[in-house]
């Protein structure tokens, strides 16, 4: 069962994917995200948000975006109310108007708002993705749930191959994409605005996450916001 849904949503798999392919490879892992039961406690929690939530994408989300994109942003995990709901990563709650805004000011977005899935937009040298794919009870994966979702991150980010820059916001996709290379955490903290060059020649670059408690209390506030961003286009450009 696809997180409570119907055999009809679990029989057209590739239909039911919430966006047009970026390309045939990252469709092919985006199909097996959608697919995914691994974790218990989050296939549980979907179905049950389905049942509440009938109109709700309620699966995993895959990764979005720009297959040729230099800047890839990692997240935490989908919004109950935001890709949960919609099924595109950032796209539907109040953490996603704040992506999408910067997105359009610097440039990697044509459109300062994502509305839905199938909607048309098309960043421009990003990609969206996300250390865990299940929305989380909470906004809190576990450890487990976590370790068992970055193999999909790594199959990503394997399959972005101009990837120069790896935004991280908040501190779960920060050690995510650490993790994915194996690098030491103790080595590279993670701070707002501070950026770590990595072996591979690539740049991680930490920004606090733009959930709605962050930017609610003023622990991330636009300008912040802005300047990381126009950070990450001058970084790319
Ligand atoms: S969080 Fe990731 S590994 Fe766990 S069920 Fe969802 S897609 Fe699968």
């Amino acid at each position: 069962m696809v997180g409570g849904s119907t055999g009809a949503a679990e029989a057209g798999l590739t239909a039911a994917l919430p966006e047009g392919a970026p390309s045939p490879r990252l469709g092919a892992v985006a199909g097996r995200i959608v697919s995914c039961r691994r974790c218990p406690r989050l296939v549980a929690y979907l179905a049950t948000a389905h049942r509440r939530f009938p109109g709700f994408w309620c699966r995993p989300v895959p990764g979005f975006g720009d297959p040729n994109a230099r800047l890839v942003i990692v997240g935490l995990a989908p919004g109950l109310r935001g890709a949960n709901r919609t099924g595109r990563m950032f796209t539907g709650d109040a953490s996603g108007a704040w992506l999408f805004r910067v997105l359009a000011e610097t440039g990697f977005s044509p459109r300062a708002r994502s509305e839905a899935a199938g909607d048309g937009l098309a960043l421009a040298d990003c990609y969206i993705t996300a250390a865990a794919r299940c929305a989380p009870p909470a906004n809190k994966p576990n450890r487990e749930e976590l370790d068992a979702c970055r193999p999909f991150l790594t199959e990503e980010l394997g399959l972005l191959p101009r990837r120069r820059l790896l935004l991280a916001l908040g501190r779960i996709g920060h050690d995510a994409v650490l993790k994915t290379m194996n690098l030491p955490l103790a080595r590279y903290a993670f701070a707002h605005g501070a950026r770590h060059a990595l072996p591979d020649g690539r740049v991680l670059l930490d920004c606090y996450h733009c959930s709605r408690q962050n930017t609610n209390t003023g622990r991330l506030t636009w300008s912040m916001f802005l300047e990381v961003f126009r950070g990450a286009r001058a970084l790319v450009s």
